[in-house]
């Protein structure tokens, strides 16, 4: 048969896909879906909870060829299926028969215990959701659940962001607690940086992370990542991010002290602002610096949520390079640890990293570098962490100071120059 030479479903790709969303005791609804093979678990529960407003759906079954009820919870079982309904298509058009349309039918609601739309454990003995005895499949549920799931959701979801509106692109990196997509959002047409991390974590533990990452919000600085929203689907949470087509300071090798200069005042100028929001950054390390073209650096991943930061912690186990001794050693954790961190990034790029731990602090040559630079870094890694700089002398420190002419022309001609050589090492596409 020739179409099976041609990929999974040739003629499909560009077909109008109709669904018929069969309703427990009362007939049908048809349904006409114009991209078929790209339809999301979420898009079909949205319809369906537009046919049955009163249900709360979190799944949904078709039959196979023998009859057989097969339940879909997910974008793997949906793509099951419709590969499977495609398959029957085919066969009906090879034998000159009527299409069917695809038969789903919802499943409301879910016995105690049950993950919900969200994947998220749902107390049935204590909490809110006390009051919504459980539900078989296939019957209405009350009105209260449908209420108290709306209500989980908007809790769930900060912002405007969610799963449907994403179209996931290129993997722009992995860390320790996820990975990052850039990504397009189709209502704003914005390019972003998602990360999405895994989290096996109750219901209340989610909802504190969504209600710490609200100060996100709030931080208004050009020198910090902008941030969009987050929201979690089943075990996952996405946190959306502006996008840096620069990428982090870690793939950069060998920055001169000009441009290292204006970066570290952006730094210095968005660790300070974080600061003033008593915000520890707690992770400041060159991925976590990221710049664009337009010669703008911002920090990112700093720990808002003390939640996010536990969760990913019970998950990976270990010290970085760029912690403080005092962190290391598990002693109290302050700006001073910010500003350790601070110092040793910038030493990175000079490729001088030495034992912090248990040597003396490092040491830069004089000569090589500027005496200001050399003295900002070793001021930052002083071993005590009361003497290394305060915010304010972070600022009046003269490297910064001789660095902080709002020059981004340097930074931006740095970062596009670095992505042409890339380019141009990796050849054409
Ligand atoms: P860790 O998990 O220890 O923080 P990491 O910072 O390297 O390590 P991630 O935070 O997951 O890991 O980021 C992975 C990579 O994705 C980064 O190194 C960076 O190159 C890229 N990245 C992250 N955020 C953005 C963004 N907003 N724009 C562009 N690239 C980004
Ligand atoms: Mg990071």
């Amino acid at each position: 048969m020739l179409w099976l030479a041609l990929g999974p479903f040739p003629a499909m790709e560009n077909q109008v896909l109709v669904i018929r969303i069969k309703i427990p005791n009362s007939g049908a609804v048809d349904w006409t879906v114009h991209s078929g093979p790209q339809l999301l678990f979420r898009d079909v529960l949205d319809v369906i909870g537009q046919v049955l407003p009163e249900a709360t759906t979190t799944a949904f079954e078709y039959e196979d060829e023998d009859g057989d009820r097969i339940t879909v919870r997910s974008d793997e079982e949906m793509k099951a299926m419709l590969s499977y309904y495609y398959s029957t298509v085919m066969e009906q058009q090879v034998n000159g028969q009527l299409i069917e349309p695809l038969q789903i039918f919802p499943r409301a609601c879910k016995p105690p215990g049950e993950r919900n739309i969200h994947g998220l454990k749902v107390n049935t003995r204590a909490g809110p959701s006390q009051h919504a005895s459980p539900v078989v499949s296939d019957s209405l549920p009350s009105n209260s659940l449908k209420k108290s799931s709306a209500e989980l959701r908007k809790i769930l979801a900060n912002g405007q962001m969610n799963e449907q509106d994403i179209r996931y692109r290129d993997t722009l990196g992995h860390g320790n607690g996820g990975t990052v997509y850039k990504a397009y959002h189709v209502p704003s047409g914005k390019i972003l940086a998602v990360k999405v991390i895994l989290l096996d974590i109750t219901l209340e533990l989610q909802k504190q992370i969504m209600s710490e990452l609200e100060i996100l919000y709030k931080c208004d600085s050009s020198y910090i990542i902008g941030f969009y929203g987050a929201f979690f689907v089943e075990n996952r949470i996405s946190i959306c991010t502006e996008f840096m087509d620069g990428g982090s300071l870690d793939v950069y090798r060998k920055i001169p002290e000009h441009v290292l200069g204006r970066i570290a005042v952006a730094v210095v100028k968005g660790l300070t602002y974080l600061w003033s929001l008593k915000i520890l950054h707690r992770d400041v390390k060159p991925s976590n610096m990221l710049v664009n073209t337009g010669g703008q650096v911002k920090l990112c991943d700093f720990g808002v949520s003390t939640q996010l930061v536990n969760s990913i912690a019970k998950t990976y186990v270990g010290t970085n390079a760029y912690m403080a001794p005092e962190r290391i050693s598990g002693e109290q954790y302050g700006i001073h640890s910010d500003v350790w961190s601070l110092g040793i990034s910038f030493m990175e790029p000079l490729q001088l990293l030495q034992c912090i731990v248990d040597e003396d602090s490092p040491v830069l040559p004089l000569g090589e570098f500027s005496e200001p630079f050399v003295h900002f870094i070793t001021q930052c890694m002083r071993k005590q962490p009361r003497e290394r700089p305060a915010p304010e002398e972070l600022m009046g420190h003269p490297f910064i100071v001789q660095f902080n002419d709002g020059n981004s022309t340097v930074v931006s001609m740095w970062v596009c120059r670095a992505l042409e050589e890339r380019r141009s090492q990796q050849g054409p596409p």
